[in-house]
């Protein structure tokens, strides 16, 4: 009997797990036998009375998080085929083809002036503590790397500090600090430093101010968090935040301002409030006028990140950034991140990366034999 894709109904993430650990219906995930009386530690038993803790990975905020579902292929399966014959990325002479003389530099964009000594990119590390608490890390091993880092969504909008005036941010601390330390270790112009926007930073104004307070050059659009079109959310245990986030235009549940709602936390019937970033809805026009306010705030790199949608997302995404001069194109496999997105969602949504990525090829080429560039 071939094993199911999915594990479902346990799982460290979540965690739970089974009565009758390795007798298991596949279907389900349920025990072979469900007994009267069980304290339910599998996913469905501690939905039924801890209902939204099995919604996202466990612990939150200290974690990063990656599928457990066994797809048919996946990038484990592919092997590098190197060759007897030539070199790339280095002359092909043995005495110069040693090990510290290989170039990976990558050039890109538009004006192909985005320059990585190394040919890669974190790719959206946002408000999340785990982003917070690793980011000189991050940002000065990206900076003198010469590589990619993005900052993700709602860094400003988190930020206890950060300073708005008429629904906009004029100032922050978190930005700041996060902007700042990838450029003091910057190395003659190779990487980049991105911040990225969902419904909420746009409304805010965090990319203009980005580009105009911190001389941020590069700024990235993003259609759903975590690469899906779900908003992300998380946990805020303090009721003062709640209310801060409340009103910068978050949606915050339940209601922090609501009497009823202050007097049942203050008495410790719940103990957390969500805070829910908006689902962005994607239409050509508004796509269209929002890559050219970035341009006139004075963006000069602007990049789109999609990720688990549909085929005909795919195709939309890769044909506006064809259309609109789109600086390049993140397609995220979404099988992982810091924890923000549902854990059955990084398990069960979207087409899996190999098909993705084989998709997002034959499209590019479909468009590159037409002539676009
Ligand atoms: S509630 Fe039922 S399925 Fe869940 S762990 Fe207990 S016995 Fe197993």
């Amino acid at each position: 009997m071939s094993s199911p894709l999915s594990r479902v109904n346990s799982s460290a993430a979540t965690l739970t797990k089974n009565r009758t650990e390795g007798s298991v219906t596949p279907a389900s995930g349920m025990c072979v036998t469900c007994v009267d009386g069980c304290v339910g530690m599998c996913e469905i038993g501690k939905s039924a009375y801890r209902g939204h803790e099995v919604i996202y990975p466990q612990p939150f905020g200290v974690i990063t998080t990656a599928s457990e579902k066994q797809y048919p292929v996946d990038y484990s399966h592919l092997n590098i085929m190197g060759t007897a014959v030539g070199a790339q990325g280095i002359e092909a002479d043995s005495d110069k083809a040693i090990f510290p003389n290989v170039n990976l530099e990558v050039h890109f964009g538009n004006d192909n002036g985005i320059k990585y000594r190394l040919p890669w990119i974190i790719p959206g590390i946002g408000s999340t503590n785990i982003a917070k608490n690793n980011w000189e890390g991050l940002a000065i091993g990206s900076a003198i790397s010469g590589t990619g880092l993005t900052i993700g969504e709602n860094v400003a909008g988190m930020d206890p500090q950060a300073v708005i005036k008429n629904g906009r941010v004029v100032d922050t601390v978190d930005l700041k600090r996060r902007v700042k330390l990838y450029q003091d270790y910057q190395i003659d112009g190779y990487g980049a430093i991105i911040v990225q926007a969902n419904v909420e930073d746009t409304r805010l104004g965090a990319q203009e101010y980005a580009i105009e307070k911190l001389g941020v050059e590069f700024v990235e659009l993003k259609w759903g968090q975590g690469a899906k079109n779900i908003g992300g959310e998380v946990k805020v245990n303090d009721l003062k935040k709640a209310q801060m986030l409340h009103d910068r235009g978050y949606v915050v549940l339940p209601d922090p301002t609501d009497p009823a709602v202050i007097k049942a936390f203050e008495r410790g019937s719940f103990r957390e409030f969500e805070r829910h970033s908006r689902v962005g809805m994607v239409e050509e026009e508004a796509f269209a006028k929002r890559v050219e306010e970035l341009r006139a705030a004075g963006a000069k790199y602007v990049s789109l990140k999609t990720g688990a949608y549909r085929p005909v997302d795919l195709a939309r995404a890769i044909a506006w950034s064809v259309k609109y001069g789109i600086d390049y194109l993140t397609v995220d496999g979404a099988g992982g991140g810091t924890g923000m997105s549902p854990w059955r969602m990084m398990n069960e949504w979207g087409i899996p990366p190999v098909e993705l990525h084989t998709l997002l090829y034959r499209y590019a080429k479909r468009l590159h034999d037409k002539g676009a560039k």
